[in-house]
């Protein structure tokens, strides 16, 4: 694409042209928060889903989003047509605006800062098929991880630690409790059932956590959100982990440990088939 264009505050305007104050709350303080939604096939997949999370962090931080549902959701849709897009993302962020440095919100009527633009990425389909490996870090976050915060050092510093030692993810501890990956949600397959960590305030309730659970229920798999320990991840039969960009990604070694057999497992592989089942009737996008 020869000129990209970006949203922001209002306007489209070409990549270049697209510049934040330096009293940005977001800048300075990482005061705000933010969505990845992917598109195939030039559709976005589960956008309602998104753009509800959305506000939903909002909400949780006292932050008022200054366009409503359906006019960011138009504003996406028009940035994906613009930079016709096909395989990608959207990422989308709102800040508390632009003040002058103060920890205290600006009060008066300063205005969020909204800025979205787009990515090309192809779906990774060398390492869904063979699958990644992970590392086990210790959940430093703060306890209100169920907001799409922009504040991500905690995500940042765990991330980091994996890729460091050539690792795809970081799996989260808090002690002995698996919460979940820097950017991921964690599952493991015992006795033939998926457990995950419940959507509580110490993770992100992804979406693709939600239409994994969807499958799973239409699947007669059963889906258990309750909590399991580091001890329990190593010895499960199955792993994975899940987001926008991953999807369904099979884990099949975590350290030094073999996940199962060390390839991916059938109930991870039929979440996989059945995932891109959906996002076939979603967007008519390519078998990978
Ligand atoms: C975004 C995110 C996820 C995955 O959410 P999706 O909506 O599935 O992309 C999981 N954990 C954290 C910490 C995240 O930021």
């Amino acid at each position: 694409m020869a000129v990209e264009t970006v949203f922001l505050n209002g306007e489209f305007v070409k990549r270049s042209d697209a510049k934040v104050d330096i009293e940005d709350r977001g800048y300075q303080f990482g005061d705000g928060i933010y969505e990845v939604i992917r598109v195939y096939s030039g559709e976005v997949f589960t956008m309602d889903e998104h753009m509800e999370r959305l506000y939903q962090s909002a909400d949780k931080m006292k932050l008022k989003i200054p366009f409503d549902l359906q006019e960011l959701s138009s504003i996406v849709c028009k940035l994906i047509e613009k930079n016709d897009v096909e395989e990608g993302i959207v990422y989308m962020q709102v800040s508390r605006g632009i003040s002058p440095r103060q920890h205290h919100f600006p009060g008066g009527d300063i205005s969020g800062s909204v800025i979205a633009y787009t990515k090309d990425f192809k779906r990774p389909s060398k390492q869904m098929n063979e699958g990644v490996t992970a590392t086990l870090v210790e959940d430093i976050r703060w306890l209100r991880c169920d907001i799409k915060s922009l504040n991500l050092l905690g995500n940042i510093l765990a991330k980091e630690e994996a890729a460091s030692k050539g690792h795809f993810e970081a799996i989260q501890h808090r002690g002995e409790t698996v919460t979940e990956g820097s950017s991921s949600n964690v599952f493991i397959v015992k006795d033939g059932s998926i457990y995950t960590h419940p959507a509580t305030n110490l993770i992100l309730n992804g979406i693709t956590r939600r239409v994994i659970k969807d499958i799973a229920a239409k699947s007669g798999v059963p889906f258990v959100e309750k909590t399991f320990t580091v001890d329990e991840l190593l010895a499960a039969e199955e792993m994975f982990i899940a987001s926008t960009t991953s999807e369904v990604m099979p884990v099949i070694k975590v350290d030094e440990v073999n996940i199962g057999q060390g390839v991916p497992g059938p109930v991870t592989v039929k979440l996989q088939e059945m995932f891109t089942g959906r996002i076939l009737t979603e967007c008519k996008v390519q078998q990978v």
